[in-house]
């Protein structure tokens, strides 16, 4: 799809979904890169019905840093692969602790060196916690989403975040994957995408097949 089109797409699915936004509950940097490490392989409602116990024992990463990990994986077990997530959680507060003056950084080289961060999360984090697009984020509404509309025919997230990056400007990155991920969820689902009531059915490719 040429850029033109793909702007004027894009500029549609924004006005149908004018506060898209990122759906995990956080107050802080560090609250949300917390939030964000829970929220693989989970939905985020589920992550927001564990954080607010969470962020209530360990509101910073001072106090996480020297958690029991046992008593993180109990407080975090409905988010699944809880053991990981807790070893994870505390690894990465001690090294904000340790490094960075108990702040998060704000920077892709920094964060991804936080444990378990990788460039997806980093972006997360880059685009909603310091309001900086370096990234796409590409999950499994953004990657179902870009094919469907033409936008990249990549299989891996690292390609089709490749795409997107060369299809649209810098400013729109962050609003980009909330947008898609609203549509995703509310009208063009993995099983049923519900075309006869989409706002841009009428320029995109897979309208008819889907
Ligand atoms: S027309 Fe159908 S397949 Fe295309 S974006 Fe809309 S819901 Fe998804």
């Amino acid at each position: 799809m040429p850029k033109g089109k793909a702007y004027a797409v894009f500029s549609q699915l924004q006005a149908a979904y004018p506060d898209a936004h990122c759906a995990l509950d956080h107050n802080t940097p560090f609250q949300l890169a917390a939030a964000t490490i829970l929220s693989a392989q989970c939905t985020d409602e589920r992550v927001n019905q564990v954080t607010p116990a969470l962020f209530a024992q360990y509101p910073t990463p001072e106090t996480l840093a020297v958690a029991a990990q046992e008593d993180v994986e109990a407080l975090i077990r409905p988010t699944g692969f809880f053991r990981n997530k807790a070893k994870n959680l505390v690894g990465m507060a001690r090294t904000l602790v340790a490094h960075h003056d108990g702040q998060l950084p704000d920077r892709m080289d920094d964060l991804v060196k936080l444990p378990g961060v990788g460039r997806k999360t980093a972006n997360v984090l880059l685009g909603n916690a310091f309001g900086k697009n370096e990234g796409v984020v590409v999950d499994t509404h953004v990657k179902r989403l870009s094919g469907r509309l033409g936008w990249s025919q990549q299989d891996t997230p690292e390609r089709i975040e490749r795409d997107l990056m060369a299809l649209f400007p810098k400013e729109l990155w962050t609003d980009l994957s909330h947008v898609l991920i609203f549509h995703g969820r509310q009208v063009c689902g993995a099983r049923k995408p519900q075309c006869a009531v989409c706002p841009v059915a009428a320029d995109c490719p897979s309208a008819k097949a889907a």
